[in-house]
């Protein structure tokens, strides 16, 4: 008999953790990031204690107390029971967003994962630009409790097997399908679980309004073909019918950077390629050249790995490197990151500091959002667009950055525009799948508003860890 526990994606909009149950089989559809209680007790100076391993993220309920699935390194480091085996056989990645993905950082790397070839591209391309960080250590990890001695050990590598729209991936008594869909980063996927006694079907994140509408289709196509008995559902804009394409986020800040004098400020999520292009293609034709990080950059670099995520190169002309100023403020080697120092001498790109934005404005489109804001201070610009491209706020600290964000604005004197898409289906599009998918049964999860699904059919309003079977 399948049994099913979400141990995240409950009553809130993300941090997916969902336990799948069938006789000895069992995997975790993702392992997600919960924001929402994270921001209940941490912040960005209160953070998990790496010294502590994953005791400060069990006590305060941001992971599971859950045998056999964590690292042994982080159990033995805080005196815990520690497992021969893993109690789960793999972990289905659907995308690879934080609220999805980041704390596979926590468990046990004898438990593979499985996402999309152009999510890992994405997952290393995040690792590969930062400091070593306990919740990002998805793709690698180093033992702990690390040592000075340790420092220059390598990594251990976590297992990734990768797949394809339409694979079949055998694990135990289930047999998992994925197939793409469309979401505000590359490599997303929804998936369909055939188990000994019923189908499951699982959104991930989609949109039917996006550039790859046709992706999506084919998941929903996929799913009602299969007649799922459940089907775990996303409901992150219930009630939400407007929305924006690609396309017209691409028509409205051309004109605005059109009729600009002076800089452009772009600040969007740079996972987004969608997006990155629409810049891209803006800057192209106003015969401007995008100023990116080494931070983006990074990223850059790993997805032009990947065919088909047919992004720019970074040689390409439109595309610069900002070089800000570290440390010492001198702009010498050594005030930069290894990953930053092996970006900057990338052959064939061209790097640009705050002085050259300063002397010429309106060559460049800026890269860059609330926390490279400071960097402003030493362009000064005289007249300057900002272009903000994400969602509204959604919680309360991304409220506090966005008041301050707007104290800058204000301070700079700059333009302040909004334009975007967003990653999720609008409400009416999501009816329209809920009953084409026509599930025996609707769960619903990675929502605030999950009773509202009960006007589409039967449904199962699911509590954070409470296990529950096909009825
Ligand atoms: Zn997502």
């Amino acid at each position: 008999m399948v049994s099913i526990t979400c141990h995240g994606g409950v009553g809130e909009i993300g941090g997916n953790k969902i336990l799948v149950e069938d006789g000895d089989t069992r995997i975790f559809i993702d392992f997600g990031m919960s924001f929402g209680r994270r921001g209940m007790f941490f912040e960005e100076y209160l953070k998990p204690r790496a010294a502590n391993g994953i005791v400060d993220l069990l006590f305060t309920g941001l992971v599971p107390e859950l045998e056999g699935v964590y690292r042994k390194d982080l159990l033995k480091h805080a005196g815990m029971k520690v497992h021969d085996y893993p109690s789960v056989d793999a972990v289905m990645l659907s995308h690879p967003h934080a609220d999805h993905a980041n704390y596979i950082s926590f468990l046990d790397e004898d438990i593979p994962v499985y996402c999309g070839e152009t999510a890992l591209h994405v997952l290393k391309g995040v690792q590969g630009a930062g400091m070593r960080d306990i919740e990002r250590e998805i793709v690698n990890f180093k033992r702990r409790p690390l040592m000075k001695k340790d420092y220059r050990n390598p990594p251990v590598e976590r297992e990734f097997r990768t797949f394809r729209t339409g694979n079949k991936i055998k694990i135990g008594n289930m047999e998992i399908v994925p197939v793409h869909v469309d979401h505000s980063v590359p490599g997303a996927y929804g998936f369909v679980i055939h188990c000994s006694d019923s189908t499951i079907a699982y959104t991930g994140d989609l949109r039917m309004h996006g550039t790859r509408a046709g992706m999506t289709e084919d998941f929903i196509a996929k799913a009602a073909d299969e007649k799922p008995d459940i089907l775990l559902t996303e409901g992150t804009r219930v009630g939400q019918d407007r929305d924006q394409s690609e396309a017209m986020v691409q028509e409205e800040c051309d004109r605005i950077i059109d009729s600009s004098r002076g800089l452009n400020i772009a600040d969007f999520n740079f996972k987004d390629t969608d997006r990155f292009k629409t810049f891209y293609n803006i800057a192209k034709k106003q015969g401007r050249k995008l100023a990116i990080s080494a931070r983006d950059a990074v990223m850059l670099k790993h997805l032009a790995d990947d065919a088909k995520a047919e992004v720019p190169l970074l040689k390409d002309g439109s595309i610069v490197l900002f070089k800000h100023k570290a440390a010492s403020g001198t702009y010498s080697d050594e005030d930069y990151q290894t990953y930053e120092r092996e970006v900057f001498s990338t052959p064939g790109i061209t790097i640009i500091d705050a002085e050259e934005i300063r002397d010429h404005p309106n060559e460049y489109i800026f890269v860059g959002g609330f926390y490279s804001i400071n960097d402003m201070i030493d362009v000064r610009p005289e007249k300057c667009t900002y272009i903000y491209s994400h969602s509204e706020p959604f919680n309360e600290e991304m409220a506090m950055d966005f008041d301050r964000l707007q104290n800058w604005i204000r301070l700079f004197g700059m333009d302040f525009r909004q334009s975007h898409c967003s990653g999720h289906a609008n409400w009416a599009d999501m009816k329209e799948m809920i009953k084409r998918i026509d599930a025996k049964l609707i769960v619903p999860i990675h929502t605030e508003k999950p009773e509202a699904f009960a006007e589409l059919g039967k449904i199962k309003l699911v509590r954070q860890g409470e296990r529950f079977q096909k009825i």
